[in-house]
């Protein structure tokens, strides 16, 4: 018998926490969504959402909304400074109609948060919060000013990679940072980037990297990789030096780098490489970043979230009891998210990091594997969110769609 109409707290209106809420609330449940920022709001740059995310964003009816808005994307194109290729994947490969598909931030989180509103979701706002208590088998949430929130029957931790309530409910948890990080901002897509349908990323070494993704039929987010001490929020970003290595390492982009620069409206991010001992502690779960966080490198974190949205009610619904669902879930999104989060960890310092004999290597290595009979097909699967590890791939369907 499955469980019904429990009594759910999740912290964090995010990607994970807003698609949870959606499902957990359609399925009888009554959530409560307990967010810091006064008026929720997206933090981040554009996304790249994989196969995975889209069927996520299907079942909460929202594809249609997403497609409309955000731009396809057909593969991943990436070349060094000699304009030799690095990588070069296609979704193409897997099926002919499966695709990516850039979003702004903005506009997914619009949708995930219109689609919460209609669920019936109580939604708290201008309340961080900083503790969990327990209350028999029930927990309750503290906030900073030592409100308690709840009781829950389930609370779900979706306060991102740099989740605080980790390091306070789990101190087995790891979550060291990574040493380099990026900006980003996005602007109009000048020089029709989008046209081809790819994120593409320029590299000199581990050193370099500027990435530019199309995230709406007429806009661009870029990325540009700088070291973690470079990012500090006291320090004013020095744009004039991104500006001259940017046009140095990729000259034809040399509009849309003097627009971007000009605008100055760049957003810094640091990433986590989070592990967790296990997903929950009695009524307590992790998901989202605040669980798996990652480096961006893969392009996955915020499928993987939508995925734990998804696997979340799943296992609510086919359990009958809180433990079951909790064992359940883990089985579920266990094998992909340690995937995931090993690869992207496993790959990140070739892309950025001061080791530059890493650069060299993945030059030397990438272009025949992304060619090679047996590592082609392995990385395409990568790059769309498949893996359940490294012999194990989940597939797509007869019109190309992840099926959850
Ligand atoms: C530069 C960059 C590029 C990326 N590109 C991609 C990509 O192409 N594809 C992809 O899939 N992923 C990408 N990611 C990863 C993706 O952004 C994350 O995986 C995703 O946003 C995680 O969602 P989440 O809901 O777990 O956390 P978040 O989206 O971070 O949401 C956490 C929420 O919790 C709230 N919160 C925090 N602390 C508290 C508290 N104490 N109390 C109450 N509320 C709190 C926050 O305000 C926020 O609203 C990228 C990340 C970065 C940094």
């Amino acid at each position: 018998m499955a469980l019904r109409s429990l009594e759910v707290g999740i912290m964090g209106c995010g990607v994970a926490g807003q698609a949870a809420a959606s499902f957990l609330a359609d399925s009888g449940h009554r959530v409560s969504v307990l967010e810091r920022f006064r008026e929720p709001r997206p933090v981040g740059a554009g996304l790249l959402l994989q196969p995975t995310g889209l069927a996520v964003l299907r079942a909460l009816g929202l594809v249609e909304a997403a497609l409309s808005a955000g731009a396809r994307i057909d593969g991943l194109f990436g070349e060094n400074q000699k304009r030799r290729p690095v990588l070069d994947l296609a979704y193409g490969d897997l099926h002919p109609e499966a695709f990516g598909l850039g979003i702004r931030r903005s506009v997914l989180f619009d949708l995930l948060h219109h689609r919460l509103l209609a669920s019936g979701v109580r939604l708290v706002t201008d309340t961080e919060i900083i503790d969990v208590v327990r209350e028999g088998a029930r927990a309750i949430a503290v906030d900073a000013l030592g409100g308690r929130h709840g009781p829950f029957d389930l609370l779900v931790v979706a306060d991102g990679a740099h989740s605080l309530l980790r390091e306070r409910l789990m101190p087995a948890a790891r979550a060291p940072l990574y040493p380099w990080g990026c900006i980003w901002t996005t602007v109009d897509d000048s020089q029709a980037f989008g046209a081809v349908g790819l994120l593409r990323q320029r590299v000199a070494g581990s050193t370099m990297m500027m990435g530019l993704l199309p995230v709406a039929p007429d806009k661009l987010t870029m990325f540009w990789s700088l070291p973690v001490a470079d990012l500090a929020a006291h320090l004013p970003l020095d744009l004039d030096t991104v500006r001259d290595e940017a046009l140095w390492l990729w000259p034809e982009a040399g509009p849309t780098i003097e627009y971007a620069v000009a605008a100055d409206d760049f957003s810094r991010a640091t990433y986590r490489h989070v592990a967790l001992p296990r997903w929950n502690d009695g009524p307590v779960l992790f998901m989202g970043d605040a669980a798996h966080g990652t480096s961006p490198q893969l392009g996955q974190g915020a499928n993987l979230g939508l995925l734990d949205a998804h696997a979340l009610a799943r296992s609510l619904a086919e359990a009958d009891d809180l433990p079951r669902a909790m064992e359940l879930f883990a089985q579920r999104r266990g094998p992909p998210t340690r995937f995931y989060r090993r690869v992207s960890h496993l790959l990140t310092p070739f892309f950025q990091s001061d080791g530059h004999l890493l650069g060299v290597l993945r030059d030397l290595v990438m272009p025949h594997a992304c060619q090679a009979p047996l590592a082609r097909p392995m990385m395409t699967t990568v790059l769309a969110g498949l893996r359940r590890g490294w012999f194990a791939t989940d597939p797509l369907d007869a019109e190309g769609r992840y099926l959850l």
